[in-house]
């Protein structure tokens, strides 16, 4: 912790599974804030987008007009993309095709392992994170830094203040995990780089 003030980390609450961050960000001593509209971008210091349902979240973004926002934010701000999150975040995104905020070097396609009952869990160093629907990131540049695969593709990926997870660490009840410490601690420095 920096000390001064707790770290202050949005999740974008228009769909999904956003209230399960709450007791893994409020465990590590940080703010849960939901992003809705915004202003709330102006209360934050990183924006988790949460798993869900890809399509509905755009169309919810554009619904309730926070676009632009959502994508100047992430210009400047740490941002964590998860599975659907993941999918708004890349850059090009197939199966089928769906427009995406292009805040990140990569290309995926959705539901890449199946259907619903093709979802499974595994344990990445000892923690339990699911694939729920999750899509395969099939392309990543030479700013993109490949922090976990499986099957060849990977599953974790950052790049700068960004980071997309395509399995869920929120699922798991052992609270604060592994990878909201990695974010929290991504916002924990651009706070104090200013
Ligand atoms: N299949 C969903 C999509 O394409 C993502 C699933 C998830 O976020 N768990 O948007």
């Amino acid at each position: 912790m920096s000390g001064i003030r707790k770290v202050r980390v949005g999740v974008l609450a228009l769909q999904g599974a956003f209230q399960a961050h709450q007791p893994h960000i409020e465990s590590l001593n940080a703010e849960y804030i939901e992003v809705i509209n915004n202003e709330d971008f102006e209360k934050i210091d990183g924006l988790i987008l949460p798993g869900g349902e890809s399509g509905t979240m755009l169309k919810l973004i554009q619904f309730v007009g926070i676009k632009d926002a959502l994508k100047e934010f992430m210009k400047t701000r740490p941002a964590w993309g998860i599975c659907a999150g993941g999918i708004l975040m890349a850059q090009k995104v197939y199966g089928p095709e769906q427009e995406s905020l292009s805040v990140i070097n990569i290309e995926v396609t959705r539901n890449a392992y199946g259907r619903q009952q093709d979802s499974f869990e595994e344990f990445i160093n000892d923690y339990k994170v699911s694939y729920i629907r999750a899509p395969k990131i099939s392309k990543t540049d030479l700013s993109v830094q490949v922090l976990g695969s499986k099957d060849e593709s990977p599953t974790w990926i950052e790049s700068g203040l960004h980071m997309v997870t395509t399995f869920h660490p929120e699922t798991n009840l052992n609270y604060g995990s592994p990878w909201h410490q990695r974010f929290i601690a991504k916002c924990e420095e651009r706070i104090q780089n200013g």
